[in-house]
């Protein structure tokens, strides 16, 4: 019999879901909550808040993360900005209007309620961070200020210069703080989870390993929540930090959470081009870059190829022989397409011979326009950290006059091309954000929640602490109402036993592998292999060639990997080996799901299902559903449970960006 996923979405009209849910809470007696534990890993926005959160609500939170700081999450990289559909600026804008572009944006593939809450949600985030001091950029007036992201017509992007990730999770650590001194939340730094602890078909604790001595520690709690972000790392080169990792993730579907969407990554379009082959780690240019600069390659190809050959330079090359393509194929929102759109539309100007540098992988994205427009000072207020850092990275700084031709200055363009960003996949989980397993929670980029097939810009921090501060706290309780009643789970049972035991195996195995072959090395490799075929554009075949260079190369990890050090005290080539071995996992689920979706759909191309115009096709009679995979054992081919989506208030349609 076909498996049945319950999602648990109430039936009635999609606006009103989400206030009838509330109304219909089983919330946990206040007094019960005081002895009521919740594990939540991860210290990024979205576990940060959802901590603060519990903890503020009377839950004893046990909050652990990576790093020697929460403030040293991944999220802080965030530049660009936070959506709300506050309309500020009177543009017509509207949470039906942020929940359309959302669920058009992804591509038609996300869940039609969950993109409604996020939008209504989306007003209370922007308020809760302006009472805990975040300092969003300000009109004159005083009023909050907004700018434009891919995918909307209306400007809804609230932004802190291009730190905006980094002062909201100062905002979160604050209320965390509070609730640390308070003593609601317990907080282990330096503290990786490595196993979900199953007792009686409940998550009941984790394993970590304290990273500092080691040693392996066992955490209790009547629930736990990962909040541990997503698995771009898988491709080795990528925007993300360098500790990002979905070890957390793969031990949670090696335990019975199904894994949905893994196919549906995000490649964004602005990124620092590779330029070596020693590089570890690319840099993101924020996609409010793309509210003032235009991106363009030469109309010639003998302009291209001088580009190439660096007898010329970008400048030298009068408007009426650029391409602005974007602007030329998408009209009505021209630089502002949604990334997957702007990153196949630079793929496709590059494979056709018209990139800009050496490697020929490369696109302009210039400011001369608004420079002139506008004047240095004004965009140096709205990007003078990106600009800073453009040129820390490449020497060039932006606005910088390199040429005059006609009377008209051109600046020094930024090169620009696409990269590894972001994971709309992850674990699945139902409408209260619980998964397959009972008591186990997932929020924030680790889950695949609300963006489909593509994440519009600026959605991911307001998914995380929609998460995190609105959903959660709400739907927790809807679990934790009776566990009051059962006595917490003591970590001397076997099933702890058993799984420590289990980890500790792990690291023993491979520290004795003793090949030849460092961590990097071989994760550089996978990385070549992700991005070769499980990339950008897919097919069938290069999928099936993949997934065979991954089984090769994941028996060469086996056996020939080699790991200096011990068990005992820190080891960070050790803690880089666990990821390893679980980016190994997931490259194949990417890849498997990939395979198995034969429509192309937001950041899913496979490039036997496109239109004439190079756009992606997809095949709603057949494909209509979030691919959800269950671990079926190393080596097994994991098996694929459908949960159809429906739609009740938005007409399912092609994507349009032209007109
Ligand atoms: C360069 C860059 C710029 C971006 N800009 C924007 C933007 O402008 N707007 C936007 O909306 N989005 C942006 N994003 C995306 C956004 O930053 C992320 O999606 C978001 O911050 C993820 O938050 P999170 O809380 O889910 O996870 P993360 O911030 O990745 O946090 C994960 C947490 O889990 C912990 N952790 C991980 N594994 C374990 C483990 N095994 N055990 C214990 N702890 C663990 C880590 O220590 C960390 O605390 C950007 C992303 C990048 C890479």
């Amino acid at each position: 019999m076909a498996k049945v996923l319950d999602s648990k979405i109430p039936a009635g009209p999609v606006p009103e879901k989400w206030k009838e849910y509330k109304a219909h809470q089983r919330l946990v007696n206040p007094k019960n909550k005081l002895k009521l534990d919740v594990i939540v890993v991860g210290t990024g926005l979205a576990g940060a808040s959802a901590a603060a959160s519990l903890g503020e609500m009377g839950f004893n939170v046990i909050n652990l993360c990576i790093q020697d700081s929460p403030r040293r999450a991944h999220s802080i990289a965030a530049q660009g900005g936070i959506n709300a559909a506050k309309n500020y600026q009177n543009d017509g804008d509207s949470v039906y209007r942020l929940f359309y572009d959302t669920v058009k944006g992804g591509d038609y593939r996300a869940r039609e309620a969950n993109v409604y809450r996020l939008a209504e949600v989306s007003n209370n985030i922007i308020d809760q961070c302006v009472a805990q001091g975040v300092p969003f950029a300000r009109e004159y007036g005083g009023m909050l200020a907004n700018r434009s992201f891919g995918g909307a017509q209306v400007s809804r992007t609230f932004y802190a210069k291009g730190q905006t990730g980094q002062q909201l999770l100062l905002g979160a650590y604050s209320s965390l703080s509070c609730q640390v001194k308070a003593g609601k939340v317990k907080l282990y730094t330096r503290y990786e989870m490595e196993d979900v602890v199953i007792v009686d078909g409940r998550a009941r604790g984790i394993i970590a390993k304290n990273l500092v001595t080691g040693k392996l520690e066992r955490f209790s709690a009547n629930a736990v929540v990962i909040a541990t972000g997503g698995y771009g790392n898988t491709y080795f080169l990528s925007t993300n930090a360098m500790g990002c990792n979905c070890t957390a993730a793969v031990q949670c579907y090696r335990k019975g959470a199904y894994f949905a969407n893994p196919s549906y990554v995000q490649i964004h379009p602005t990124c620092i081009p590779v330029h070596g082959d020693k590089q570890s780690k690319l840099t993101l240019m924020s996609e409010s870059l793309r509210n003032d600069g235009r991106i363009w390659v030469p109309k010639k190809i003998e302009d291209a190829k001088a580009l190439q050959a660096g007898t010329k330079q970008g400048w030298e090359i009068p408007e009426e022989d650029r391409d602005y393509y974007l602007e030329r194929r998408y009209p009505a929102f021209g630089n502002l397409v949604p990334r997957d759109v702007a990153s196949r539309a630079a793929k496709e100007r590059c494979d056709k011979g018209y990139g800009v540098n050496n490697t020929g992988l490369a696109v302009f994205l210039d400011f001369s326009e608004s420079i002139n427009r506008l004047g240095l000072d004004v965009i140096m207020q709205r990007y003078g950290n990106l600009f800073e850092m453009y040129e820390e990275i490449t020497d060039v700084f932006p606005g910088d006059v390199a040429n005059e031709i006609n009377g008209v200055k051109y600046y020094k363009p930024m090169m620009i091309y696409p990269a590894i960003h972001y994971t709309m996949g992850g674990i699945w989980v139902d409408y209260e954000l619980q998964t397959t397993i009972p008591g186990l929670f997932a929020i924030g980029e680790c889950n695949f929640s609300d963006h489909g097939a593509n994440r519009l810009g600026a959605s991911a921090l307001m998914q995380g602490l929609a998460d995190g501060y609105f959903v959660l706290p709400y739907t927790i309780q809807n679990y934790l109402a009776d566990q009051a009643v059962w006595p917490k789970v003591p970590t001397d049972r076997p099933e702890f036993d058993e799984a420590e035991k289990k980890v500790d195996a792990e690291l023993d195995r491979l520290l004795n592998i003793k090949g030849k072959r460092s961590v990097d090395s071989i994760h550089k490799e996978l990385g070549h292999i992700m991005w070769e075929y499980v990339g950008m554009g897919r097919t069938a075949e290069g999928l099936k060639t993949g997934l065979k260079k991954m089984h090769e190369l994941e028996k060469e990890f086996d056996t020939n990997l080699f790991v200096p050090g011990t068990k005992e005290g820190l080891n960070v080539e050790l803690d880089k080996a666990i990821h390893l071995r679980d980016f190994f996992t997931m490259g194949q689920l990417v890849a498997f799901d990939a395979l198995s979706r034969n429509e192309s759909c937001g950041g899913h191309f496979r490039e036997e299902y496109q239109t004439e115009e190079g756009e992606a096709k997809r095949d709603d009679e057949n494909y209509f559903y979030v691919g959800c995979w269950e671990y079926k054992g190393k080596g097994n081919e994991p098996e694929l449970i459908k949960e159809p989506l429906e739609y009740e208030a938005i007409k399912v349609q092609t994507r349009n960006y032209k007109n």
